[in-house]
This record gives C-alpha cells, structure tokens and sequence, in this order.
C-alpha cells in the first residue's frame, strides 16, 4: 500500500497542502488566498481563523482530491511565515487580536528606543539578529500594551504567545501541546541561540512574560498526534520548519557550506553554517537550521528586498510584457544587457548594503538601449544581489561555496540561473522539484517517523536536479559585476535629500 507525507506550507498570501511521495515527489496539492488586512500606513495584519481555516480546509481538500485516506499518511510537517506573531487566550483559544504579520512595521519606534538605549550588542550576541520590527518579540509587546486587559491577562499565566506554527499545531491538537521549534523560535528576539532557551534577561527587556512562551521541539520530532475530528484522523505531526529553513533543508543542505538561495518576490539566501554559533561581521544574521540529530545547527542568512519583483515591475509598471516568464523572450532578443546596469533598490537595500536611502537606478542608457536589455539588466540585477551576499557570506566564513542551489519562483528562469552560474563563477543546482519549502517539511517529518531512514536515502532516491555550470560569459559577467558594484555606489543615499 502507498504511504504518503502531509506537509502544510502556511505562507503569507496562502495556505497550502501537499502530500509527498517516497522519492519526494507531489502527489497531491491544494491552495487557499486568505485576506491581508492593512488597518493603517505600515501595519499589516491576518485573522487567525483565517490562517487556520484556510490551511485546516487545504489539509482535508489535498487528501480528498488524490482520493487517500489519513491512515495511508504517515507523518505531518509543517512549514509557515515566520516571525507573524499570535496572542491567544489559553482556555477559550480565542485570539487576543490579529496575528501581526512580518511586514508590519508598527514596532519601529519602539525598535529605535531599544537601539538607543543600547541594547543591540547584547540581543545580537544572544540570538544573532538585529533590532527590528520584521522580528516577533515586539510585535508580542505591541499587543500586550494595546489590547484591553492583555497584559494583567498575560500575567496570570492566561494567555499564549505563538508564531503561526505554534498556532496550528495547538489548534490541531485541541490545546494540548503549545510548541514550536528552534527555527521559529529564533526569529521572535527572545529566544538565547547560543544556550538554546528563552532568555529571561530579553524577556524583561521587551516585557513579555515568560510563561506566555510556548516549549521548543526539534524539528524533526514526533510531537503529537492530530486530535480535532476534521478529517485527518489521528496522523502524527513530526516536522516544524520556518519557510526558509524547511527549504534549506527541502534542498538538503545539511552540511556547514551547503547554502541555497530562494529566488521569489525577494530573495533568501542560506547558509548552513554547522554546530557552531558564529556572528557575522557583514551584516548577516545568525539563525537556527533544522537538526535531524537534536544538536543545535546554525545558518547564516541574507535578505534581498526586490528579487522576482524586479520583474513583475516590469510586467506591471513598465507593461513591457504580460506573464512573468514571458521576460524571457524579450531579453532572448538581445545579445547581452548592453551595459546596462538596473539597481533595482525600490525599498532601500538590504543584506549586506542595508542601505534604506538608496535608489533605484538604471544607468548605462544609450540611443539604442530597447527594452530587451532592460528585461536583461533586470534578471541580471537579480543574480547581481545574490552575488553580492553570497560574497559576505564567503568573507565571514572564510570558504568558497562549491555550488548553490536555487528555488522559488524566479528560479524556473534559465537564463537567470545561466547568467547566476557565470556571475559567481560556480555551479547552480536546480532541483526538480520547485516546492523545496514545503518538501523540507515533509522531509523533517518523514525522517521523524522513519518514512525515509536518512537524508542519503532521500537524496538518492529524488529526482534529479538541473545543472547550471558556468560558462564562455564568465568573463562578460565578471566584467560586468565591477559595474554593478559601481552602480550600487552611486545609487546608495541618493534618497537622503528627498526624505
Ligand atoms: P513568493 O513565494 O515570494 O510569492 P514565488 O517563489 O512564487 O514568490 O516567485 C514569484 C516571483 O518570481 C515573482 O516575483 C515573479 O515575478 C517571479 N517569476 C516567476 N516566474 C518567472 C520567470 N520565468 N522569470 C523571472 N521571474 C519569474
């Protein structure tokens, strides 16, 4: 009999439900949107009962479609949004407020205070990020000192904090186990990366009570069993992973050097950086990485603003084309980017420039500039970004990646992961299987219940990737990075004088 593995990929725009096979493969998948709730300048917000209808209504679908019942599924993964932070009330598991989302930015000056007051050496120190609303703890503050009663709530040991993992998995275990594993854990500013707990020093500095903490599993590890009567049976839940460490893991990098990056509206790049905590002194943040063997691994990691959205700028602004992987044609109709160099800075800079003032610039344009060497410039500007991180990691960690493998959706672009080989002088590896996000899930899950023995077996058995191996460009693309790192000069603090 065919045995499957449910994952749950709760993303920001979507929830969705997949069910893998044994060498990997999607047998079975079903997506909801849910509403984005934008009450004011900078705030973004998601209904809980959203976030858990849509992804409990993808679950009972993925299965009813492919026709397989719970029993013939195996193990439960699940991969969410990170950082999206809940407050819910322990008895009646009724949500104090919207779940606050990543994006918001509401927390800035409460942010700017703790910077001030000095306290950045210490939470970088402790758990290897930076002071910002993108992270969860004040998000978590935020809703104590706003909703009415919260807090005296909170004190009396009434209400529980959760990111979007710990959410579904109280409610999928009717509020018998309110947990979450390390990669989740280390992205909320509370959590001690280096001793591996809640640290009661952040925890008074934000003034989150302690007892609102939910308890930290590993990643792979069965922790209990779906107890709601919806249609899922009693299948066990047995993987946890933050969206872009379950790729990191979909993509098996397990090993310290193993890094992907994930080409999607931005760009995450990883590294697996092994069992040792280390700082970054480019501007990366430290983060936790999936374990299979309950010792706490560590990755570096980088964040590109404008990626795949590059392109959709140029499908939906400059209407140079009607689908995203129509860019490819245009850009085919030129021989190179003529030159032409896009910093596509829209929202300032991140990972490793973190420049807020920088601008978005085209420069290089001449009487015969069309748009296929912009559509090129565009794809170029991507790969350029990735470069430009994937150095700062390969300065901090003082080794050469051998190789990078890529997902998400912007990786389907051959020509991009052509000119990416070219650019950074090294392979790019393409997995068969796009979904690596929700297939690391599955894969932490499986490896739980011994659906798959070892990574090696799941590695020989998946199917085979694509390889981008650098080319006759290399020396064009070389070239052409010096431009670009030029050009990024010139575009940084252009926007000081408009603010
Ligand atoms: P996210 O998960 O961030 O929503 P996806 O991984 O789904 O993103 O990737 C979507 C992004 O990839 C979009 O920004 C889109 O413009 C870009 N994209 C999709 N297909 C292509 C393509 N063939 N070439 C270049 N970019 C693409």
């Amino acid at each position: 009999m065919t045995q499957y593995v449910l994952s749950l990929d709760q993303g920001t725009t979507s929830s969705r439900a997949m069910l893998f096979d044994r060498e990997g493969r999607i047998a079975g998948i079903a997506q909801h949107e849910f509403a984005q709730h934008f009450p004011k300048t900078g705030w973004v917000e998601h209904d809980p009962m959203d976030i858990l209808t849509t992804q409990l209504n993808t679950a009972v679908e993925v299965l009813a479609r492919a026709r397989i019942r719970p029993r013939d599924v195996v193990a439960l993964g699940i991969t969410n949004q990170r950082e999206t932070a809940l407050v819910w009330d322990r008895d009646t598991g009724t949500p104090v407020y919207n779940a606050i989302v990543w994006q918001d930015r509401r927390t800035a000056e409460f942010c700017a205070q703790l910077q001030k007051d000095g306290n950045e050496e210490q939470i970088r120190k402790k758990t290897g990020l930076l002071i910002d609303p993108y992270f969860s703890g004040t998000k978590v503050a935020w809703i104590l000192d706003n909703v009415n009663g919260a807090r005296a709530r909170a004190e009396q040991g009434k209400l529980a904090f959760g990111t979007v993992d710990s959410w579904l998995i109280w409610n999928l275990t009717s509020g018998k186990r309110h947990i979450t594993d390390r990669t989740n854990a280390s992205r909320t500013l509370m959590y001690n990366i280096v001793k591996d707990k809640w640290d009661a020093d952040l925890l008074k500095l934000l003034n989150v009570p302690e007892s609102m903490m939910p308890e930290v599993v590993w990643s792979s590890e069965k922790v209990s069993r779906v107890s709601t009567s919806l249609g899922l049976g009693d299948i066990e839940i047995a993987g946890i992973a933050g969206d872009q460490q379950a790729a990191l893991f979909g993509q098996l990098c397990v090993n310290a050097g193993d890094a992907k990056n994930t080409y999607g509206t931005g760009c995450f790049l990883l590294q697996n950086i092994g069992g040792k905590f280390a700082l970054s002194k480019e501007n990366l943040i430290t983060t936790m990485a999936c374990s299979t063997e309950r010792k706490p691994q560590y990755a570096l990691e980088g964040s590109v603003f404008i990626g795949g959205a590059v392109v959709q700028w140029l499908r939906d602004k400059m209407r140079f084309f009607e689908k995203a992987p129509d860019i490819e044609k245009i850009a085919e109709g030129v021989r190179d980017s003529g030159n032409l160099i896009l910093v596509p800075a829209f929202t300032g800079l991140g990972a490793p420039h973190w420049d807020p003032y920088a601008s978005g610039m085209l420069i290089g344009l001449q009487r015969d500039t069309e748009i296929g060497h912009i559509a090129r410039a565009a794809l170029e500007s991507i790969a350029f970004q990735v470069t430009d991180v994937l150095m700062a990691m390969q300065s901090d960690t003082g080794t050469k990646s051998p190789m990078l493998r890529a997902d998400g959706g912007a990786a389907a672009n051959d020509m991009l992961m052509q000119f990416q080989a070219d650019v950074l002088g090294i392979p790019v590896e393409r997995p068969a299987i796009l979904e690596t996000t929700a297939q690391g899930a599955a894969y932490l899950a499986g490896l739980a219940t011994g659906y798959w023995s070892d990574v090696k077996e799941i590695a020989k058995t998946r199917p085979a990737s694509q390889v981008f191996s650098p080319q006759k460009d290399r020396e064009r693309a070389k070239q052409q990075y010096i431009r670009w790192q030029d050009a990024v000069a010139r575009s940084k603090g252009w926007n000081k004088s408009v603010a």
